[in-house]
């Protein structure tokens, strides 16, 4: 990632978290500390579920009322603070997981779980590495 991107990144998570809303839902979405990974690592994993036969159309229907009201609360936080990838608009939601990909992608390792995640995952190859 280019440093001027990281930093306007990093200065957009700095001001959100100055709300308490906006603390909340970092620390919801990303884990304790309400930090993303670089969108370089955001990047080649969403690139990878772009690939993956695991990637399927959200369907909208079927999200229970709390965690769509959780969703569009993180795509606010995440669209404010121009958190956008290439290729995203084909990113829908993990039928291993069940997690929203757009969203899941910017998380760090070490708050996401890679039981039952196939070897191919993103997820299975991070959590091997650290
Ligand atoms: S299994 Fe892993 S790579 Fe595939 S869609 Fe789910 S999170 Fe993405």
């Amino acid at each position: 990632m280019n440093s001027s991107l990281s930093q306007v990144v990093a200065r957009a998570v700095e001001r959100v978290k100055r709300t308490a809303s906006g603390a909340r839902i970092l620390a919801e979405w990303l884990g304790e500390g309400g930090k993303p990974v670089d969108r370089t690592v955001a990047q080649d994993r969403i690139d990878v579920c772009l690939r993956c036969v695991h990637n399927k159309p959200t369907q909208a229907a079927s999200i229970e009322k709390t965690v769509a009201e959780a969703i569009i609360e993180q795509e606010q936080v995440r669209n404010d603070m121009s958190m956008i990838l290439y290729g995203e608009g084909n990113a829908g939601t993990c039928d291993v997981c069940g997690c929203y990909l757009k969203l899941k992608v910017w998380v760090p390792i070490k708050h996401l779980d890679s039981s039952g995640m196939p070897d191919s995952c993103w997820i299975s190859r991070e959590s091997k590495s650290v």
